[in-house]
């Protein structure tokens, strides 16, 4: 049986550590530990709220109604010719997950090695790094309806999966639990380097170990670790701009990163826009732009959300106001 816990203090269970209490909680670790609190939820008519690892979130000081981390830690594999596919339960963390499955010897998720959280989320913005997203490996997951906590598979196509972007932040957002992914792995290597300087990071004929290994040294190179220093990775998305606005900034700034898109869209590297603007290792009370990535806030202690949002606001009004682009916050505001 799952407990309910009354009033938990989650500002250790998100990595900006914002300070955050919730009413009740609960971290069920099976299917039917999970229906029974949604059920019980509905009863109390609670507001419910999702948590992974926290790693993708904006808490609110208050937060009304059951926070619900799915826990669910059973994975297993299963061979599919040269494939491999394997079936992985909410609660797995998706690091370990990744480094496990390298450890074995299947291509597939070594690029998104060291990305916080857990496997139930990791559909919900399609995560993505060094030129591989979630999208590339994931066959389906299996879902349970808040209200009718019917269960379902949805295949990829039904995710409708885009640039940190999935059906799971629109139509079904606060709709689904994700319980379980599948996932399509290979034996046959089929190292994707072509991203950033990865190729000379790892040896010839690398294993999928060794570039999941190379992933990690990068990053840890530019990203802040969360334990040493609160923050959420990425806190804006890179927009997409029309081809011909990105064309009249290459005209002013010709050394400005652009990636062409379909659509006749370009991407921009929000975190060049920023750190143009001068704002990379500046601070401002609690929060302050990461000195070595200008796309990452961090929080030195002692605020909260409300500061981080008038914090964010000024910079997405910098950027505006320089290159006439609407920065989007990358994680989810969580409503009170
Ligand atoms: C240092 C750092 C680096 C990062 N790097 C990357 C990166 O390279 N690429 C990238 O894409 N992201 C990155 N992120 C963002 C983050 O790691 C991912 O978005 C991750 O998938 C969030 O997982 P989580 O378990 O922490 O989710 P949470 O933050 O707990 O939740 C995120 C959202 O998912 C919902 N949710 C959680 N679990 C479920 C579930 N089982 N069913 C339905 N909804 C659910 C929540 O309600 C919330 O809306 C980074 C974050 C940090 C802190």
């Amino acid at each position: 049986m799952t407990t309910l816990q009354q009033s938990v203090d989650l500002t250790r269970s998100n990595t900006l550590r914002l300070p955050c209490h919730v009413d009740w909680y609960a971290a069920p670790q099976t299917l039917s530990g999970l229906q029974a609190v949604m059920h019980e939820a509905a009863n109390r008519r609670w507001p419910v709220t999702l948590l992974g690892g926290g790693s993708n979130v904006l808490l609110p000081p208050q937060l009304h109604g059951i926070a619900i981390r799915p826990s669910f830690q059973h994975w297993w594999l299963e061979s599919c010719g040269n494939d491999v596919v394997a079936y992985v339960g909410a609660g797995v963390n998706w690091h370990s997950l990744v480094m496990r499955l390298a450890e074995r010897g299947l291509w597939g998720l070594e690029n998104l090695a060291l990305i916080p959280g857990n496997c139930g989320a990791a559909p919900i913005q399609n995560i993505g790094a060094y030129g591989v997203e979630l999208k590339d490996v994931l066959l389906g997951v299996q879902v349970v309806g808040l209200k009718s906590g019917n269960l379902r598979w949805m295949d990829r196509v039904s995710c409708q999966f885009g640039y940190r972007d999935s059906i799971f932040k629109h139509q079904l957002a606060d709709k689904v639990v994700i319980t379980q992914l599948a996932l399509r792995l290979s034996r046959q290597p089929a190292p994707r380097l072509h991203y950033g300087d990865l190729a000379s990071r790892v040896p010839a004929s690398p294993n999928p170990l060794a570039v999941a290994n190379a992933v990690c040294t990068i990053r840890q190179e530019k990203l802040p670790d969360p334990q040493q220093l609160a923050n959420a990775g990425s806190f804006f998305k890179n927009p997409l701009v029309s081809n011909a606005q990105a064309a009249r900034l290459l005209q002013t700034y010709p050394d400005m990163p652009h990636f062409p898109q379909p659509e006749g869209l370009t991407k921009l590297a929000a975190g060049w826009l920023i750190d143009q603007c001068g704002l990379k290792g500046g601070r401002e009370g609690a929060f302050g732009v990461h000195e070595r990535q200008a796309l990452v806030i961090v929080h030195f202690g002692g605020g909260d959300r409300r500061e981080l949002l008038q914090f964010a606001g000024r910079i997405i009004q910098v950027v505006l106001d320089r290159f006439n682009i609407e920065l989007e916050p990358e994680p989810r505001l969580i409503q009170a």
